[in-house]
């Protein structure tokens, strides 16, 4: 495996499955994967959260079961497709990851001053009630609110800070803010800001494309182009939910981060990362 041409195609470590809200089982994903060609292929399942709305659509508390499965695919797939165990980690999650490959820091919600929770990327219903309801009509209210996460999640230094921009998933059908307004800028570059370059990766992530929610990956150029700026290195995820959708949208995520200026992408392998070219 180590003397072939890395390309972004040969790994996909943002995935899901049926223990957490995905559709394939975990030996459907990792079938769907080895017969895409994938050669680096993770399990991120989203870690428990305290939301009830996240009930039954998250791993248990008790990830023991997620990661026996991970493992026992590991040694299913051994010499063929390298199979790494990673966690989505939620926002919300007590505790700390621990004992995985690799973590996606992702935040999902944001919570009112009465301790309830809204999922930013839930449905643009949730999204204009926690708007409403949260935060007085002030989209951009809850925008800060949602970056400011993200600022405490990308202080905690993931391996990948997931989605940055999940809360723009609606903004080609609903007008809640202007993504080019300053205030709404100023909120995402602090977050961005607070990630450490050297330690964590940007995702490049598809998973709304393929839902049929936007037709470019998060980030918007200017977070890309910013990241490059501060020297940040990126990997192209497709945040998949079913086997069909294992490299979607690649094509369209190499050409965004091309046109930010990279050149070259990360791939996560178990010896860890490694550069290859866009
Ligand atoms: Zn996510
Ligand atoms: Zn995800």
């Amino acid at each position: 495996m180590s003397t072939e041409t890395l390309t972004p195609y040969r790994c996909s470590i943002h995935t899901h499955t049926t223990l957490c809200d995905g559709a394939g089982t975990p030996e459907e994903m990792a079938a769907a994967a080895y017969a895409a060609g994938v050669k680096y292929y993770g399990f991120s399942g989203h870690s428990f959260s305290p939301n009830p709305a996240d009930f039954g659509y998250n791993l248990p508390p008790d990830t023991s079961e997620y990661r026996q499965k991970v493992l026992d695919l590991r040694e299913e797939y051994a010499g063929r497709m390298e199979i790494l165990l990673g966690i989505e980690w939620d926002s919300w999650t007590e505790g700390e990851p621990e004992g995985y490959d690799y973590w996606i820091g992702s935040v999902h919600a944001v919570r009112d001053a009465e301790g309830g929770y809204y999922a930013v990327d839930a449905s643009p219903e949730v999204f204009t009630e926690c708007r409403d309801k949260a935060f007085s009509g002030d989209a951009l209210a809850m925008v800060e609110a949602y970056y400011k996460g993200v600022a405490a999640m990308a202080a905690r230094k993931p391996t990948i800070l997931g989605h940055i921009d999940l809360v723009t998933k609606y903004s080609e059908r609903e007008a809640y803010f202007d993504e080019a307004s300053p205030r709404y800028r100023r909120a995402a570059l602090e977050a961005l800001h607070t990630a450490d370059a050297s330690a964590t990766l940007l995702e490049v992530n598809t998973g709304a494309m393929s839902r049929g929610w936007r037709t470019t990956p998060y980030p918007a150029p200017f977070i890309l182009k910013e990241w490059r700026g501060m020297g940040g290195k990126i990997i192209i995820t497709a945040d998949t939910h079913s086997p069909k959708t294992i490299l979607y949208g690649y094509d369209a995520a190499i050409e965004a981060a091309k046109a930010a200026g990279y050149r070259e992408s990360v791939i996560l392998t178990r010896n860890g990362p490694r550069e290859c070219a866009l």
